[in-house]
Formats: structure tokens, sequence, C-alpha cells
């Protein structure tokens, strides 16, 4: 039965969750649309469609047949993303194929941090076979114009950023595989909405500095992906 079914998802999805004994009469969970007073909209008639959850850091509810149902039809990788308001539970795995990061410190500065050095971050990703994870297992995929290059300023808030964006690449979520939307080609590595500045002394692209912006938009990317200064 359906107890057996969800029981992986019951071991991970439990720890973010406590039940709710008597949930708000006029309030709706917002997956299937009914009152959290009756049962789910994708109940099968036993007790468990009343079962109401409550999230634990952001308290949204949920009958629980419901949001384990999304979960299971989801990507299962270890974590949890509330439907209302994005925030992760668990730890957001990726699917970037194996690769080097190295980073070192270069005197030049970036426009906009004069008096800083700069952190260059270089990542090497090679050609190979896609693995279960991709979109087409078994298909080789391409990796251009590698080792790719970012910079970041070498000041306080950059270098927590570089410690954030080494949690993202051990979560294998800087890269992905999938059609290059600049150069159109299908099965190659691309950047995976993490954004990195790919040059240092000028902006040809918009991926370069100056740009008063950037420090805040990637840290914002990054807590997308559930990384923040806490997990560093
Ligand atoms: P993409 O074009 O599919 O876009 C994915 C993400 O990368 C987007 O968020 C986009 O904003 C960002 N992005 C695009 N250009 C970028 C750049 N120059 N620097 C930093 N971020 C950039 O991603 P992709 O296929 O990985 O392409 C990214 C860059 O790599 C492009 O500039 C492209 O010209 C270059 N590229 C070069 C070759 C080559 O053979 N020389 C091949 C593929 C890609
Ligand atoms: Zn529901
Ligand atoms: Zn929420």
């Amino acid at each position: 039965g359906s107890q057996t079914k969800n029981v992986k998802s019951d071991d991970v999805l439990h720890k973010y969750m406590k039940i709710i004994v008597q949930p708000p009469e006029e309030e709706d969970c917002c997956i299937c649309c009914e009152k959290l007073s009756v049962a789910s909209g994708y109940g099968e008639g036993t007790p468990e469609d009343f079962v109401i959850i409550q999230l634990d850091k952001c308290s949204h509810m949920f009958h629980r047949l419901c949001l384990f149902a999304m979960y299971e039809n989801g990507h299962k990788n270890d974590h949890l993303q509330c439907p209302t308001c994005k925030t992760i539970y668990g730890e957001k795995q990726g699917n970037c194929p194996r690769g080097i990061m190295e980073y070192n410190f270069i005197q030049e500065s970036l426009p906009g941090y004069e008096g800083y050095e700069t952190i260059q971050i270089n990542y090497t990703i090679q050609s190979g076979i896609q693995g279960p994870e991709h979109p087409h297992p078994g298909k080789r995929f391409s990796a251009r114009a590698f080792p790719r290059i970012g910079f970041l300023p070498a000041n306080e808030r950059g270098k927590k950023i570089l410690l954030m964006l080494i949690i993202a690449w051990k979560r294998r979520l800087t890269f992905t595989i999938g059609s290059s939307t600049t150069t159109g080609e299908p099965d190659t590595v691309t950047w995976n909405e993490i954004h990195h500045k790919t040059e240092l002394g000028s902006n040809f692209s918009g991926h370069g500095y100056p740009d008063p912006k950037y420090l805040d938009n990637v840290t914002m990317e990054l807590a997308i992906h559930g990384i923040t200064e806490a997990d560093i």
C-alpha cells in the first residue's frame, strides 16, 4: 500500500515538519487547493487523507499526502522546497559533471574594488558520457570553453562568497548539462543559474565588472540553491 511506497521519502521529509492536530478552518492546501480542514484532493478515502503537516522554518501547512506526492514526482534529490515560499529543506544536489575547481589570489584589482586583490576561480570539466542523473544517459556531452574562469573581489564579502561557491561546487550545482542558450548546442556543459563574472578588467559580455549589484545578486542565487552564510 501507500505506506510501503512512501517509506523512503518519509525518512527524508519528516525531519523538516511536524503534524498539526487542529489546522486553521479557512486555510487552503496550495498543492490540491482543498481546505486544510477537509481531505486531500489526491486522497483515496483513508484517514491518511486528513493528516496536515507544518514545515519547520517557514510554517506553511499542507496535507501530508499532497506534499509527499509532490516530492515523489520531483527530483527526489534529498531536499524539499516549500511550494508556497520556495524555502529549501535539506541539501539540494545538482548534476554537475565531475571536474576540478581551483582558486588563487591575483594582485590586479577589479573595477569597483580598487585597493583589493582579486580571487580567480578556475573550473575544469572534460567531455564525457552522461550518467543516469543527466538528460540523455549514455549519450556523450561536450564541455566547451574550459577552463572557465570567474573573478571575485578579495574583500571580506568576496571571500565569503568564495566559500559558498565551494559548497555549490561540492553539491554539484555550478554547472549542468543541457542546451547552451548562447550557442544552441545540445548535450553540453552550461552554467547553472549561479552567475560568475568571467571578465576581469572589462565588461563586453555583461558578465564583467564594474557591477555594484553582483555580490548581492550571486548571494541571492546561492540562497535559491539553499546555500547561505550559515553553511560556511
Ligand atoms: P548558456 O549560454 O546556456 O547560459 C547559461 C547561463 O550562463 C546564463 O545564466 C547566462 O547568463 C550565463 N552566461 C552566458 N554567457 C556568460 C559569460 N560569458 N560569462 C558568464 N556567464 C555567462 O551558458 P554556456 O553555454 O555555459 O555559455 C556561457 C559562455 O561560454 C558564453 O559566453 C559562451 O560564449 C561561452 N561558450 C564558449 C564556447 C566556445 O566554444 N568558445 C562554447 C560554449 C560556450
Ligand atoms: Zn492538499
Ligand atoms: Zn513555505
